[in-house]
């Protein structure tokens, strides 16, 4: 199953994509962990990168497109792949379909996780990670096990630097301008299932993207 988790910051991506590489064993690629590990290792590539990244703003078409194609050709993509945060921008889109038509694959489905803005903003400043295991919190919705410490035993959960609300208003106007238009995009070519994320825990919102990819 080639996939694309499609949706604003906060609207719950990376959640959904832990359970369903769970199910499915499919490898989740997040063009936004890449990228941090870049600037975290001082990379050439981080160090483009982590101007627009600290900003709100979306990193060049091109810098992320050259991650995302080595990421693909990679043997563990053979079986399938769940994009996380990519593609963002319809040259984006445009080069992936490319990419894929010239190692004769095509999309199955883009999942469309539908948030509210006011919802996002709560979502974001609240989450925390654990930096041993990744996985993701919120102080609120999703509060780990005990205060600042991780399920698997880690203590010191993280807070994004880019997970302030002035950041985060900026993160939502580029979702608006230069992602949005994707949902047309592959509206057009019949891949969207949307499902609705608000008002919904993250188990409810697993269940309705099950049944969207036809999962059981
Ligand atoms: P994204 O990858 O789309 O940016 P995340 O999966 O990191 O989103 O989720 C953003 C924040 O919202 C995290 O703190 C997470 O715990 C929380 N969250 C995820 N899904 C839900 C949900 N259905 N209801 C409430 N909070 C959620
Ligand atoms: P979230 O889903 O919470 O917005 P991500 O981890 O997906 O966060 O992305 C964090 C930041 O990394 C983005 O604000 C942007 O600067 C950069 N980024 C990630 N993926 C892309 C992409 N496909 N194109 C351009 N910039 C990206
Ligand atoms: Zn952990």
């Amino acid at each position: 199953m080639d996939l694309i988790l499609l949706g604003p910051p906060g609207a719950g991506k990376g959640t959904q994509a832990k359970k369903l590489v769970e199910l499915t064993g499919i490898p989740q690629i997040s063009t936004g962990d890449m990228l941090r590990a870049a600037v975290a290792a001082g990379t050439e590539l981080g160090k483009k990168a982590k101007a627009f990244m600290d900003a709100g703003k979306l990193v060049p078409d091109e810098v992320v497109i050259g991650l995302v194609e080595e990421r693909l050709a990679k043997p563990d993509c053979g079986g399938g792949f769940m994009l996380d945060g990519f593609p963002r921008t319809v040259p984006q889109a445009e080069t992936l379909e490319n990419m894929l038509g010239r190692l004769k694959r095509k999309l199955d489905h883009v999942l469309l996780l539908d948030v509210e803005d006011e919802e996002l903003v709560k979502r974001i400043t609240g989450r925390r990670t654990c930096g041993e295991c990744g996985s993701i919190y919120h102080l609120v919705f999703s509060p780990p096990p005990a205060a600042d410490t991780c399920k698997c035993g880690h203590k010191g959960l993280d807070q994004r630097a880019d997970d302030n609300e002035k950041t985060v208003r900026e993160r939502l106007t580029a979702y608006h301008k230069q992602t949005s238009p994707l949902i047309d995009f592959y509206g057009k070519r019949g891949l969207v299932r949307k499902v609705v994320g608000t008002n919904a825990t993250p188990d409810d919102v697993f269940a309705s993207a099950k049944r969207a990819l036809r999962l059981g």
